[in-house]
């Protein structure tokens, strides 16, 4: 338990407060986050929920304070080109693309550097990564103070629109974060454009304030239109990780020739988590997942997860790759 929560009843009840954006409430709102606590803090976009990138389980505290059901891929907010250099490979393209559009509201979709420091939750278990360096001094302050990569989808409750204003957040959180750094009103109130950088190709996966005529015009390169989520079959989208083999849920035991992912009371050869705890299984999710793949066994086998809490994200993503490929 920290400053800000009581315990009642059994529950844990956390007060959310607004601070303005400050030195001391941001090196405040950096120590919690290097606690694994995500907090609320302004971008030219609108207002992200932030954690430490590098770390499963401060992403699935994300997850958790957003109430969202499924995991996607979150993007990583650095300071700068040298910061995203650690974690994403840069073609001479999108090179070009950073130094037109950065810092701003461009977010590019990039393969993920070998050994990148980052949870495999962050990326869902993709190869790839998607990299931001936003232009507002609060975040950048904040990225500085922790010093690394921070993961921020928007600090709204799922289901709900983004948040443009510190009351906002509050609002739609209420009770589930500890800390809103308020900045004011967002500048854009937009999310920020993705485009997927392969090679020589660009491909807009989200429009935003940055269009497709400016990217076109910064890189001589004609932009495709459309994520790949809309051209692709389910379990076969780019932007969701699916193993290669066979994978069977609510498995209680391993049939021959499967590896089995164990949680809570079923052991398995490897655990989501031995004490049957959810958050941990979401941050081991995709490493596992991988592991699994990358062994001798013919297929997967994975215990039953609670449909309840993060349980629900996870039991998403497993169907999606446990779904029949063509
Ligand atoms: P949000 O963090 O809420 O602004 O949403 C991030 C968006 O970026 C989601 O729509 C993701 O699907 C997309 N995204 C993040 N990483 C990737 C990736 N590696 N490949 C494709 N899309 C991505
Ligand atoms: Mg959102």
């Amino acid at each position: 338990m920290r400053p800000g929560q009581l315990r009642y009843s059994g529950a844990v009840v956390t007060f959310t407060r607004i601070l303005p954006a400050n030195p001391a409430s941001i090196e405040h709102a950096a120590q919690l986050i290097a606690h694994g606590v995500p907090v609320a803090v302004p971008t030219e976009t609108v207002y992200g929920l932030a954690g430490d990138a590098r770390s499963g389980e401060a992403v699935a505290a994300i997850y958790t304070a957003k109430g969202r059901p499924s995991f996607n891929p979150l993007i990583a907010h650095v300071k700068g080109f040298a910061m995203a250099e650690q974690i994403a490979v840069f073609s001479p393209l999108a090179r070009k693309l950073a130094v037109a559009f950065w810092p701003g509201p461009l977010t590019m979709v990039l393969p993920l550097a070998p050994n990148a420091p980052i949870a495999s939750l962050m990326t869902a278990g993709l190869s790839t990564i998607a990299v931001r360096a936003p232009s507002h001094p609060v975040i950048r302050a904040l990225i500085d103070a922790v010093g690394r990569p921070l993961a921020a989808p928007s600090a709204n409750a799922s289901g709900s629109i983004s948040a443009t204003r510190a009351e906002h957040v509050a609002r739609s959180l209420e009770g589930r974060i500890e800390l809103v750094l308020d900045g004011g009103p967002t500048e854009l109130g937009i999310e920020s454009t993705i485009v997927a950088v392969e090679e020589d190709r660009l491909r807009l996966l989200r429009p935003g304030s940055i269009t497709a005529d400016m990217l076109r015009d910064a890189t001589g390169v004609n932009v495709e239109m459309g994520g790949s989520d809309t051209i692709e079959a389910p379990g076969q989208m780019s932007s969701h990780y699916a193993p290669t083999k066979p994978l069977r849920l609510n498995a209680t035991t391993a049939r021959p020739g499967e590896v089995h992912i164990g949680f809570g009371s079923v052991a398995g050869d490897a655990s989501l988590s031995e004490l049957g705890d959810l958050n941990q299984a979401a941050a081991r999710l995709f490493d596992l997942l991988h592991v699994a793949d990358a062994s001798g066994a013919a297929a997967i086998a994975v215990a039953p997860i609670p449909n309840e809490g993060l349980g629900i994200a996870i039991n998403d993503r497993l169907l999606r790759a446990a779904a029949p490929r063509p």
